[in-house]
């Protein structure tokens, strides 16, 4: 057991020592909150794992300064990638090449790839170039929570399991980078996040089976998918349709007679339909931004409330809808309704 402290931007190189003595930092970046060790040193990584409690097998984004960076840890990166690297790093896009051995294998989860990014957070950046070497961060959750947007969301899950806890406040998207693998032809879209499919297709051909990726198979593409994932304690049920308010309104009303406190999650402009039960409000209607900054501090709120049975009202299917509706889906692992 370590005392976690949590660091403010002005303790940065505690947070820098911390990490060159081979130890864990969980920092911001703008997607979520990351943990973090020298990707170089294979014993620092370990401990990612453990606190985690993250399957061998699930391999760590590795986070770089810069681009020149990406040339000692890469190779063959196809000609199409460069446009990508120029037009949405630093950004939440993970780019999966063939690695060189300079990466170890305990961060690529002895895959011959490593998913590589530049993060677009100041604190983030300061922490990489200070220290000079890159950082394998996976989210900083325990393995199959909700991911953390804010500093204490690192330390309900992580207390006394790791060093220190850099806040930078909340996160910006608040939804884990969007992953790619450059290593096949279409590229292929393993992970919907921030960078949508459409902005990527802007720029070529892009392959994305949608949820067949996600099915639990040998040997998946993306390892992590095939785990169950951002989940609260919560029974989190996805609806999906035209007759949304009645479902849940009948389904909740029947889990409130059975003895279980019912959640909702629903934009704020229908939460009067829902008045019965406790409501988690997703923002104005429409706001997927919001919605998708919010997300994981809602789950983790259904929690905190009591709630065991949430009830969610889906979105579309497409832009950052995509990546929310992926995230929900895991969330939900297969209750999922369709009215
Ligand atoms: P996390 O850092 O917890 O948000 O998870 C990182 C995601 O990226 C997981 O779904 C990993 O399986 C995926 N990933 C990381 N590295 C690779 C890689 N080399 N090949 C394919 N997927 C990867
Ligand atoms: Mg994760």
């Amino acid at each position: 057991m370590v005392i976690t402290r949590i660091l403010t931007s002005n303790e940065l190189d505690e947070a820098v020592r911390l990490l060159e003595s081979g130890e864990v930092v969980a920092f911001p970046t703008e997607t979520v909150y990351g943990l973090g060790a020298n990707a170089l040193n294979s014993k620092a990584v370990a401990k990612i794992f453990e606190a985690k409690g993250r399957p061998g097998d699930n391999p760590l984004i590795v986070h770089c300064a810069n681009q020149n960076q990406i040339f000692e840890f890469t190779r063959e990166i196809p000609q199409e990638a460069f446009k990508l690297m120029e037009r949405f790093w630093p950004g939440p896009l993970t780019l999966v090449f063939k690695r060189t051995d300079r990466i170890p294998k305990i961060v690529s989860a002895g895959l011959d790839t490593v998913g590589i990014r530049i993060p677009d957070h100041p604190l983030a950046l300061r922490l990489l170039d200070k220290t000079g070497f890159p950082l394998a961060a996976p989210s900083a959750n325990l393995s199959g929570k909700p991911s953390p947007t804010r500093a204490e969301h690192v330390y309900s899950d992580l207390d006394g399991k790791i060093p220190a806890i850099l806040d930078g406040g909340p996160t910006g998207w608040g939804l884990e980078s969007t992953v790619l693998d450059c290593t096949v032809s279409p590229f292929r879209l393993l992970r919907p996040g921030g960078v949508t499919l459409e902005e990527l297709r802007g720029f070529g051909k892009i392959q994305f089976a949608g949820d067949i990726l996600e099915e639990m198979t040998d040997a998946p593409r993306s390892p992590g998918m095939k785990y169950e994932h951002y989940a609260p304690e919560a029974k989190v049920h996805l609806v999906l349709g035209e007759n949304t308010p009645a479902k849940i309104k009948k389904l909740g009303e029947d889990y409130v007679r059975a003895g279980n406190k019912v959640g909702v999650m629903t934009w704020e402009e229908r939460k009067h339909l829902y008045g019965d039960f406790t409501i988690l409000s997703m923002g104005s209607m429409g706001d997927l931004n919001r919605f998708a900054v919010n997300l994981y501090h809602l789950l983790r709120e259904a929690d905190r409330l009591g709630v065991q049975q949430l009830f969610v009202e889906g979105v579309k299917d497409d832009h950052l809808g995509l990546a929310i509706m992926n995230r929900l889906r895991k969330a939900a692992n297969n209750r999922i309704i369709k009215t």
